[in-house]
């Protein structure tokens, strides 16, 4: 039997959601088109995602390229180290992840280096999962596609392998955009490329892939949120580092997380929170996720903390699709150091700090004729003298290479306290990076249904198989939004269907008009992609100007009035109105 995963994969090519990229040519592995339906159901994903992230904390979105310099893929750390163990079948030459090879021997490959998964495969005899040949020394394969910038090949490129690097680069605009104010954040959703060694995971795993990321800067001294008041009671799934050990998941308040030192800190909860609700409302089960933290081995070196969203898969098991790190301040660092500019934030202090101050005071009556041309610099080079330094009878500076000694009298230096209004500091960066990919895949998954479909009113029995299989899709998720289908197709009937339809898509409703084939027919093909909402058109309509309202999940009906149909969808749709209440006005 067909397991989940081909079953939703079926259905996705089948009614235009998903199918595999340049199927004209054979195709190749990684790449996969979203249709007709998959598209918009990934386009209302993206815009939850902003509804969530741009409009409700005010994170705003930026755009930028696709390909990068190499510069900022050097300071990023990418060109280095952004690669996965590669090893080759001698036989048949096809490529693997040698981590993904040795998981039945050892505990946790992604920690070891090529040399020691090298070591592991002989000493275990692991041959190619292909042809049984002997599998190569493993090396480390860079996962950036590389190209070129402009003509000659002269300048190199790469195509970005996240989002992320647009935003630290653009740092300084940033800070200008929000008038020099911790913490802000932008955004951006957009696609990012990565040359997998050997995907074999179908959807889960791409080469080309969207991602939308929000960067966080905000003051390493207070990294409480505002609005944690807000989320501190949400309980959620925690996967801990001592949980992992002792094989135990728990739910647990993020008040609680926090305080008990599981979560590092409140705005790493926050985003947690953030990340629980856009995956719930998107039509993820809540009890197929979790949150589980990076172990200390895995995490990367720069981060405080670090928690990956995992959403349950029937085929693949828990699956990646959010990653939420503090990652402090290194990538603002590395690329300070690579560009030369500074990269940081001058903060006021809410009161002046009184300090103690060391000062050099040269006396310039002595130094001038002393030193002639040449005071004002000896004069500097005195200034920079640290107490320690004056502590002799004569004191020694350097100027222009040449060593001037000086008699201490003609140098006075004392403490004095100073008022200092405030710092530049480098900002921490916290970072939810989504993977909207997986995370539309494992939506229509966990929405997918085959049921015994029972009686339905109005259907006879013969019209339709016993099996229906429907998409539970969230209202505001569902690419069509409702259809309209007149009883019969049949040119009295028609006519008030269009109009609805006119009606519906003046209020922005996706809507479908479908007169083919029998009702019984026409609600399950509704069903199977998810449309929440049928409205059909009867010879009651022409009495009364009302029609009903079909609800995808009940299978219930509604007699409701035609005349404020768009407002009765809307609200359905995106006003969280109940279907108890659809034909009545509220
Ligand atoms: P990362 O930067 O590796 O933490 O990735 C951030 C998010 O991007 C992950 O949580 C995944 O959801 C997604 N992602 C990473 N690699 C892939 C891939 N090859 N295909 C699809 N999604 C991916």
């Amino acid at each position: 039997m067909a397991d989940k995963y081909e079953q939703v994969l079926e259905l996705a090519k089948r009614r235009g959601f998903i199918w595999n990229s340049f199927e004209l040519y054979g195709g190749t592995a990684g790449f996969y088109d979203y249709g007709p339906l998959g598209a918009m159901l990934k386009r209302r994903v993206e815009n939850i995602w902003r509804d969530i992230f741009v409009i409700n904390e005010g994170y705003y979105e930026i755009e930028s390229p696709t390909i990068g310099m190499e510069e900022v893929f050097i300071a990023s750390g990418h060109v280095g180290g952004f690669s996965d163990p590669l090893t080759e079948c001698q036989k048949c030459n096809e490529a693997f992840r040698a981590d993904h090879l040795v998981t039945d021997v050892v505990d946790n490959p992604d920690t070891l280096s090529a040399d020691e998964l090298t070591e592991v495969i002989t000493k275990n005899d692991i041959k190619c999962p292909e042809c049984g040949g002997k599998l190569g020394k493993v090396y480390e394969f860079n996962l950036m596609f590389k190209t070129s910038i402009g003509p000659g090949g002269k300048r190199a490129g790469y195509l970005r392998p996240e989002t992320a690097q647009g935003m630290f680069v653009d740092f300084p605009r940033l800070l200008k955009f929000y008038r020099d104010h911790l913490p802000f954040g932008a955004t951006q959703i957009g696609k990012a490329y990565r040359n997998e060694i050997s995907p074999r995971q179908g959807v889960i795993r791409l080469r080309e892939f969207t991602q939308a990321e929000a960067e966080i800067f905000i003051d390493p001294r207070d990294k409480t949120h505002p609005k944690f008041k807000e989320i501190e009671n949400i309980e959620l799934n925690l996967f801990s580092q001592e949980g992992q050990a002792a094989g135990e998941m728990q739910k647990i308040s993020l008040g609680d997380a926090v305080k008990n030192g599981i979560i590092a800190h409140e705005f790493l909860a926050y985003c947690l929170a953030m990340t629980y609700r856009f995956l719930i409302r998107v039509g993820v089960s809540p009890d197929k996720l979790r949150f589980r933290q990076h172990m200390k081995d895995e995490m990367a070196h720069y981060a405080a903390d670090c928690w990956d969203a995992e959403i349950l898969s029937e085929r693949f098991g828990w699956v990646e699709v959010v990653g939420i790190a503090d990652r402090t301040d290194y990538d603002l660092k590395a690329h300070a150091k690579q560009s030369g500019k500074e990269l940081s934030v001058y903060i006021s202090y809410d009161t002046p700090k009184k300090v103690e101050k060391f000062v050099v005071k040269p006396d310039m009556g002595v130094l001038g004729p002393m030193f002639k041309g040449k005071a004002g610099k000896v004069a500097n080079a005195l200034k920079a003298l640290k107490s320690e330094e004056l502590s002799g009878d004569v004191i020694e500076v350097t100027v222009d290479g040449e060593k001037i000694k000086i008699d201490k009298n003609s140098v006075k230096f004392e403490t004095v306290t100073e008022e200092i209004h405030g710092e530049n500091i480098i900002p921490h960066v916290i970072e939810p990076s989504f993977g909207i990919d997986r995370i539309t895949y494992s939506l229509l998954e966990h929405s997918y249904f085959e049921e015994e479909a029972g009686k339905e009113e109005g259907i006879e029995e013969e019209e339709v198989e016993e099996k229906r299989i429907v998409l539970r899709l969230p209202p505001e998720v569902a690419p069509v939004q409702a259809a309209v289908l007149p009883l019969l197709s049949r040119e009295e009937l028609i006519k008030p269907g269009m109009e609805i339809v006119g009606k519906l898509r003046k209020a922005g409703i996706l809507v479908a008009f479908d007169d083919s084939g029998t009702i019984g027919r026409r609600y399950r093909r509704n069903d199977e992609i998810g449309t929440p909402y049928s409205i059909t058109v009867d010879y009651k309509t022409l009495e009364d100007s009302t029609v009903t309202i079909r609800d995808r999940d009940t299978m219930k009906q509604v007699r409701a009035s035609m005349s404020d149909i768009a407002d009765n969808i809307y609200d359905l749709v995106y006003g969280g109105k109940s279907f108890e209440d659809a034909g009545k006005k509220i």
